[in-house]
């Protein structure tokens, strides 16, 4: 059954020049972009998304680094979208994942890392929720 997940390319791949190689890995991999916007977000929207976080010794810096320039924000939909696109990343550290994931071959570190995708269903419901309105999706 197709599934939607939220997917952000990260200011660092921006800053380098690769939203386009991503978003083309992310067409090649067979997800349809529902939705996709750039944007840069506010100190307390960085917060509020990632509240998970904020007991965590990394989360002032995420916000930081969150914050330092644009995002592209998406909305991918294919069968298993959430744990596709987890897998089309690579793990959470640039420097442990695989050269042909997105993270492996873009980003740098544990938190320059790329892109972000959501971790289960219910939280992509969520996290689509924060970026689209049901108007913006195509
Ligand atoms: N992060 C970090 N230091 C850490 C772990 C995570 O800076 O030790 C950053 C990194 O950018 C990561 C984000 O915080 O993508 C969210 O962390 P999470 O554990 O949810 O990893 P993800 O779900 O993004 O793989
Ligand atoms: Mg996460």
């Amino acid at each position: 059954m197709s599934e939607m997940t939220l997917a952000i390319i990260k200011p660092d791949a921006i800053e380098a020049n690769n939203t386009g190689h991503i978003i083309q890995r992310i067409l090649d991999d067979g997800f349809k972009i529902r939705a996709m916007k750039m944007l840069r977000m506010s100190a307390t929207e960085a917060e509020s998304f990632y509240a998970v976080h904020r007991e965590r010794p990394f989360f002032a810096s995420l916000v930081h680094f969150m914050t330092s320039g644009p995002v592209v924000v998406l909305a991918l939909e294919k069968e298993n979208a959430v744990a596709e696109w987890r897998k089309l990343m690579g793990p959470t550290n640039s420097k442990d994942a695989p050269k042909g994931t997105i993270r492996g071959d873009f980003g740098t570190d544990v938190e320059r890392n790329a892109c972000h995708g959501s971790d289960s269903r219910e939280n992509a419901t969520i996290e689509l929720a924060f970026f689209f309105s049901k108007l913006e999706y195509c």
